[in-house]
């Protein structure tokens, strides 16, 4: 039976990238013999600083938008991570024999480090340089390893920035059974969509599209109107070349706009070329998959309306998935506990 896990940070309004990359593919994952966990990662996102009322609500309208996406709470377990203990608790084990080497390797992690706002002086010193930078911020791949190891998942469905740390996590499996010697848990999979799922920034194609990126109009947001959609993707950043065509390379907005017209419309890149062969420039492109990505999302928006009119049905689905995902975690750390003797 394959056991599937996967989170998403509350730290904003999903965007297309999380829906073509992450959302529409958990919903397509939930099947017989599929046991599907999708938890709301707060205490990921608590590894930046978060306005307390603002997570609060953060986390309702990311779990609306997840039930909006498709994930149905009779097929999957839906929950917050912090509603269930024993993440922070596995968490804690792996901390004990996690060695540090493998989490400064970590690439975001490195990035975070680049990114902070140092004096020339002080970044002379590798030390000085992440020594304001926060104690979870470095080591939440650890408890991501929590988080899929607790219901021992055989299957993560990553995008291509998080495979770093689902390596990690399978080994860390590794480690904790030779530690313990053990063969308790199982290397998860990762399940990984396409490069042509991964949605870049509208204004910097060359990076992907994020929550977190402060320019709004860098982002398609799922529930931004399809008056605001239209001018986003109107304002995207293309070039100067002649015409349309496909390379990410040379082309990176260009080809990142063929890549969303051929997400949403179901289509692989060629079949989606040659649709576009009448397009004379990117104002038509343009046009062209700002309506395809409104006609996809307009269910999606709909249902989210409706959602968010019973916000009494959407926290008793999470009160529910959290009491259905605790009766797993309890057994994993009843075992774990055994094995590491804190028993
Ligand atoms: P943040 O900036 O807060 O990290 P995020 O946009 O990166 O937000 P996450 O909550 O970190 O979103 O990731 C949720 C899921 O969406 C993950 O599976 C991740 O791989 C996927 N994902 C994130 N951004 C993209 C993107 N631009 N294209 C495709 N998939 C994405
Ligand atoms: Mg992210």
């Amino acid at each position: 039976k394959r056991i599937i896990l996967s989170g998403i940070q509350p730290t904003g309004s999903p965007h297309l990238g999380n829906f073509l990359g992450a959302l529409d593919n958990w919903a397509r994952l939930q099947q017989k013999d599929t046991m599907t966990y999708y938890a709301v990662v707060d205490l990921h996102a608590i590894t930046m600083p978060q306005d307390p009322k603002v997570l609060r609500q953060s986390k309702h309208d990311m779990a609306a938008a997840l039930l909006a996406c498709g994930v149905d709470p009779k097929q999957s377990v839906l929950f917050e991570q912090s509603k269930v203990r024993g993440h922070t608790e596995l968490g804690w084990i792996f901390n004990c024999i996690t060695p540090v080497g493998w989490l400064g390797r970590m690439t975001q992690w490195k990035s975070k480090i680049e990114k902070s706002h140092v004096s020339h002086a002080q970044a002379l010193l590798e030390t000085s340089k992440s020594a304001s930078l926060k104690m979870g911020l470095f080591d939440y791949p650890v408890l991501q390893a929590a988080d899929i190891l607790i219901y021992r998942a055989t299957h993560v469905p990553v995008g291509a920035d998080q495979m770093q740390h689902l390596e990690l996590s399978r080994d860390i499996a590794a480690l904790f059974n030779s530690s313990f010697k053990s063969k308790y848990f199982t290397k998860p999979e990762a399940i990984i969509p396409p490069a042509t799922k991964r949605v870049m920034s509208l204004r910097d194609p060359t990076n992907k599209m994020s929550k977190s990126d402060p320019s709004d109009l860098s982002r398609i947001n799922l529930f931004d109107e399809p008056k605001v959609i239209q001018q986003k993707v109107n304002r995207a950043m293309t070039d100067s070349v002649k015409g349309i065509s496909y390379d990410v390379d040379q082309r990176p907005g260009v080809s990142n706009l063929i890549n969303i017209y051929a997400a949403v419309t179901n289509l692989s890149v060629d079949d989606a070329l040659k649709e576009m062969a009448d397009l004379q420039n990117s104002q038509q492109l343009k046009q062209a998959v700002s309506d395809a990505i409104i006609t996809r999302i307009q269910p999606i928006q709909a249902e989210y309306v409706k959602l968010q009119a019973d916000p009494a049905y959407v926290q008793q689905v999470l009160k529910d998935g959290a009491a259905k995902a605790q009766i797993t975690a309890n057994q994993t750390m009843e075992q774990v506990y055994k094995l590491v003797g804190l028993d």
